[in-house]
């Protein structure tokens, strides 16, 4: 199988493309504007593999697009290309309605130009998998209550509103011109390749540096963390074995308070770095507090049991295994995250962002 992944330098699709080449017979075109987001040395490791090839072009673009399709002939897409920091979507909305839903609609469409002179066989075969967030169905009030693939979308933030919409075009390509797509919505990743202004890696890489580790609210903030390389594993199994038509959500079972995420990280540090920045006693001494996020959803929680009795998925990390991990990643690839703060990567320039 070819597997067209769409966003495939970012934190997410990197992961889904180390995974497919690493793990399985299958050959990957990687397609990815390279935004300030994208970086293509998260993929050094496959990057010489037959089977990876890369272009550079926006999904928005529906001429280069085109020729993407009619060059690699993919078997399914999966779409993980977006704008996808919440923080960027309140200063700057226009990027994430122009990449997020224009970008979906464009890429649906020649998608459906492309599946519609395949023949029947590879017709009935393909596969369009949309990648998604838990972020579309608003927040939990109650301490009990899990999103299900039927909780209803109630999006707080610019870009939460985006995917939703762009959730609602999938499948509405799939009601009406038999598109045979797929949704997933996924609960918040964490691990290794994460852009360093997300609230794991920034805080390592802060407390690293002795700098204040900026907390929104009162760190409250309930999520529930998934391990990114458990979520490529289950987004490999939906895009191979899943039912068309059908939405699976994906989650860790690991519901933490942003607080007990920023204590956990300090607590490791303090064990794997006990020398610390100068004028630094303890790691959690660079906790501040810091005005909250508009519109700050209080509560994410997702329940997963969908994907585990259909597709036999269960997550391999517990959040202390993947948080440990992930600390470990960070202190062992300086190369790759210096890169990314100084802005000699491969992205587009941070400046430019
Ligand atoms: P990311 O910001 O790290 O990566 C996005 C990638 O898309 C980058 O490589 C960027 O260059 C590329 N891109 C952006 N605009 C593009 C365009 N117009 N054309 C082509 N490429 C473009 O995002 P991520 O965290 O890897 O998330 C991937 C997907 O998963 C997104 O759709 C996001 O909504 C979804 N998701 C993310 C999380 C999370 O916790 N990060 C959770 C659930 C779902």
């Amino acid at each position: 199988m070819k597997i067209l992944v769409t966003g495939g330098a970012g934190f997410i699709g990197s992961a889904v493309v180390r995974h497919v080449i690493g793990h399985t017979q299958d050959s990957v075109v990687n397609l990815d504007k390279l935004t300030y987001a994208g970086n293509l040395e998260s993929l050094l490791s496959v990057a010489d593999d037959a089977r990876y090839a890369f272009e550079q072009v926006d999904i928005c673009d529906r001429a280069a697009l085109d020729r993407v399709f009619a060059e690699h002939q993919p078997d399914a897409v999966m779409h993980l290309a977006a704008e996808s920091h919440v923080d960027r979507s309140i200063d700057g909305p226009a990027a994430f309605i122009e990449t997020n839903i224009v970008g979906t609609y464009t890429l649906l469409e020649a998608t459906r130009q492309y599946w519609n002179q395949l023949d029947d066989v590879r017709k009935a075969e393909f596969r369009f998998h949309h990648i998604s967030t838990d972020e579309v169905y608003g927040d939990l009030e109650g301490t009990d209550d899990l999103f299900t693939e039927t909780t209803s979308y109630s999006p707080s933030s610019p870009y939460s509103a985006s995917k939703a919409s762009s959730d609602h075009l999938v499948r509405a390509w799939q009601r009406t011109y038999g598109l045979p797509t797929l949704v997933t919505n996924c609960s918040n990743n964490y691990g290794p390749y994460h852009f360093p202004e997300k609230l794991i890696p920034l805080m390592i890489l802060n407390a690293l540096d002795g700098k204040a580790l900026p907390v929104y609210g009162n760190g409250m903030q309930i999520r529930d963390w998934l391990y990114v390389e458990d979520h490529a594993r289950a987004l490999y199994k939906v895009v191979t074995e899943g039912e068309v038509g059908e939405t699976y959500n994906i989650g860790g079972h690991n519901e933490k308070a942003n607080i007990e995420v920023v204590q956990t990280i300090c607590a490791l540090l303090e064990e794997l770095v006990p020398t610390k920045p100068e004028g630094v006693a303890h790691y959690q001494d660079l906790i501040t507090y810091v005005t909250d996020r508009p519109g700050h959803d209080v509560r994410y929680a997702i329940d997963a049991s969908k994907i585990a009795a259909e597709l036999g998925w269960k997550p391999e990390e517990t959040f202390e295994s993947g948080i440990r991990k992930t600390v470990e990643w960070y202190l062992n690839n300086e190369a790759w995250w210096s890169r990314v703060l100084d802005g000699s990567y491969s992205g587009e320039r941070l400046g430019q962002a």
